[in-house]
């Protein structure tokens, strides 16, 4: 499954390119919707936006985040989720690509330690970070081309 996705997008370079590096942000966050009801089907959730890309999609519709500079670490977002826990039901991690962030296993699991479920907006290209999600009795659903959408519960 990995492969395939990788040989469709590696395969449509006129709308999608590699990123030339990605270094790895010590400021990863590029900011927080505190509140959707959109965005995690079922769930009232928070979204963590974080910044850089591996990719470099002509119809990305976030560039000023895959091209933007971190502005907040993990342990503000991790400070404002223990304040939100029991009051929000899920965390979306969206950018950019989160899987970009080479702490992002030990994220999540820290998330979910405080019970909420996670869902991870992906665009697949790190298989390891899917595989750490399956390890973990992940759902995974395939809803867009781009976009692999991973969820993650405790239930
Ligand atoms: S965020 Fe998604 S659409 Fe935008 S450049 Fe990265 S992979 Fe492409």
């Amino acid at each position: 499954m990995n492969a395939n996705i990788s040989a469709r997008v590696m395969s449509t370079p006129e709308i999608c390119s590699a990123a030339p590096d990605t270094p790895a942000a010590t400021l990863p966050i590029y900011s927080v919707t505190p509140f959707t009801m959109l965005d995690f089907p079922g769930r009232t959730a928070c979204i963590v936006w974080f910044s850089g890309c591996n990719m470099r999609c002509g119809y990305c519709h976030n560039p000023q985040i895959v091209k933007g500079k971190g502005r907040g670490d993990i342990k503000q977002v991790m400070d404002f989720l223990r304040k939100r826990a029991g009051l929000l039901d899920g965390v979306v991690l969206s950018g950019g690509e989160a899987s970009v962030y080479p702490g992002l296993p030990d994220f999540i699991r820290e998330v979910r330690d405080l019970g909420y479920a996670v869902k991870l907006d992906t665009n697949g290209l790190r298989p390891d970070i899917i595989r750490d999600f399956l390890e973990q009795d992940a759902l995974i659903t395939l809803p867009l081309i781009t976009k692999l959408h991973l969820r993650n519960s405790k239930e």
